[in-house]
């Protein structure tokens, strides 16, 4: 095997390839036998809600173990958007996450992020059904993440989606909200249920000013749109006290927790849970 891939190498430098497309074209390969192979797996990482003061929502982050490593979701989602893997992909997250959210305590609900190109497909809303449904999981316990980029495409059947998903019960959340060109606008286009303030404005908040006011201002602005706040990539305690402070839902980083493997994030829940229970027979 290593005497032909070492052969397969030299014929794509004698031919001028690139690395870096060689490295898609390896990505592309691979990843059409992925989920054969059973070689995806969904990380959870908790959000931690601030006035429940306990996790409130789980998301979940997809994984492919590949060839001796990990390879992160930013390095192969883009590839199966692009050759349009990621309909059977995000199909396979979805009844995953919903399968996990089943076994939890009844008051946590699962995030699944939802790539735009699943949108293009005509039966995400059956698929978002279906998954509901096999795992006996309500519709009120699944928030789904959806980015900027998937409103820059705005057309009418996207929205009509997420309208008649919204009608379900399932929530809606607006992901890295910030990071667009024009976020603002986004607001308008559709009744989100949460904005998630993408981490990039976390990492200077406590020695920027002008960061600070960014967060204030839109943790302001979903209060009175109606919409929960999730500050992402919270990692030091200031963070934490300054979006505290300001008044934000929900907060998501590795000061609280990492993404957890399946049966670490149960046993916190549980965990959890039983805590609750044990303080509300004490009183
Ligand atoms: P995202 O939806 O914004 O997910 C949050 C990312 O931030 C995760 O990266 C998480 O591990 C990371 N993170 C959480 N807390 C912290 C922190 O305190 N500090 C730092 N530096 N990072 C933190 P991950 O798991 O590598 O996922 C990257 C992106 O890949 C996700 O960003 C999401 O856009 C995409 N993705 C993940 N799973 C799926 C999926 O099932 N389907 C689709 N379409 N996209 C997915
Ligand atoms: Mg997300
Ligand atoms: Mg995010
Ligand atoms: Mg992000």
């Amino acid at each position: 095997k290593a005497k032909s891939e070492g052969r397969s190498t030299y014929h794509f430098f004698e031919t001028g390839m690139d690395a870096e497309l060689q490295q898609r074209r390896s990505i592309e390969a691979g990843l059409r036998m992925a989920m054969q192979r059973e070689e995806l797996r969904l990380m959870f990482q908790p959000l931690l809600g601030l006035q429940e003061n306990r996790v409130t929502c789980v998301e979940a982050l997809l994984r492919w173990d590949h060839d001796d490593r990990t390879i992160s979701p930013a390095e192969f989602v883009p590839v199966a958007e692009e050759t349009g893997l990621i309909v059977p992909i995000g199909e396979w997250v979805l009844h995953e996450a919903c399968k996990a959210a089943a076994t939890w305590p009844g008051d946590v609900r699962v995030a699944v992020n939802l790539s735009p190109v699943q949108f293009r497909h005509k039966s995400l809303v059956a698929q978002v059904k279906a998954a509901l449904l096999a795992a006996k999981l309500e519709p009120i316990r699944l928030e789904l993440e959806i980015t900027e980029s998937l409103l820059l495409s705005e057309n009418e059947s996207t929205i009509d989606a997420l309208h008649e998903l919204r009608a379900m019960g399932v929530r809606v959340s607006l992901d890295d909200f910030g990071t667009g060109y024009s976020s603002l606008s986004y607001l308008r286009s559709f009744p989100f249920d949460k904005i998630k303030i993408d981490r990039s404005f976390m990492a200077d908040l406590t020695t920027r000013a002008d960061s600070q006011a960014i967060i204030k201002a839109v943790i302001g602005l979903g209060q009175s749109l109606g919409m929960s706040t999730t500050a992402e990539g919270v990692e030091t305690e200031e963070q934490l006290a300054m979006v505290r402070e300001h008044g934000a839902s929900e907060v998501q980083g590795f000061l609280f927790s990492p993404p957890l493997q399946p049966a670490a994030l149960a046993n916190l829940l549980h965990s959890e849970a039983a805590k609750v229970l044990a303080s509300r027979k004490a009183s």
